[in-house]
């Protein structure tokens, strides 16, 4: 089923210059952008994007990572996108995750850990329907 799913690169990945290489390996694994921006979040827009983590003892740090520079937001097209996007990106932590998946080449850390993904289709609405309002999910 083509879907689609909202991706992330992360501050720290922009920071490390590897923007092109990620957004290759979207299109190489069948993930079409076909929606995307550059974007300084702030803490309150990574709040909100991550409200659903308010209570994790990581809820701070976290957004203050996310709004610590510029991130690239995407909109992913393509079969299974959401699973697909998720098996691309490897474990949420570059320890664990699996060899050649995108946390493990440009992961630093669990938290610097290079990309988001949405998790399910509900997640997906909610996330494309956060940064491209008004947008067919
Ligand atoms: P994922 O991004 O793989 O879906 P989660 O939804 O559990 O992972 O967490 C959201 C983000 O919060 C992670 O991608 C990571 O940046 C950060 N994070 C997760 N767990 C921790 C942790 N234990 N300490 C610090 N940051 C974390
Ligand atoms: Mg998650």
């Amino acid at each position: 089923m083509v879907e689609r799913t909202l991706a992330i690169i992360k501050p720290d990945a922009v920071k490390k210059q590897v923007i092109g290489d990620v957004i290759q390996r979207y299109e190489a694994a069948g993930l079409h952008p076909i929606a995307m921006k550059m974007m300084h979040l702030s803490q309150s827009t990574a709040e909100g994007f991550y409200a659903v983590h308010r209570e994790r003892p990581f809820f701070h740090e976290l957004t203050a990572f996310m709004s610590s520079g510029p991130s690239v937001v995407l909109v992913l097209e393509g079969k299974n996108a959401i699973q697909a996007n998720r098996d691309l990106m490897g474990a949420t932590d570059p320890q664990k995750a699996v060899a050649g998946t995108i946390r493990s080449i440009h992961g630093a850390s669990i938290e610097a850990n290079a990309v988001h993904g949405s998790d399910s289709p509900d997640t997906a609405s909610f996330e494309i329907g956060y940064f491209f309002p008004g947008m067919d999910l």
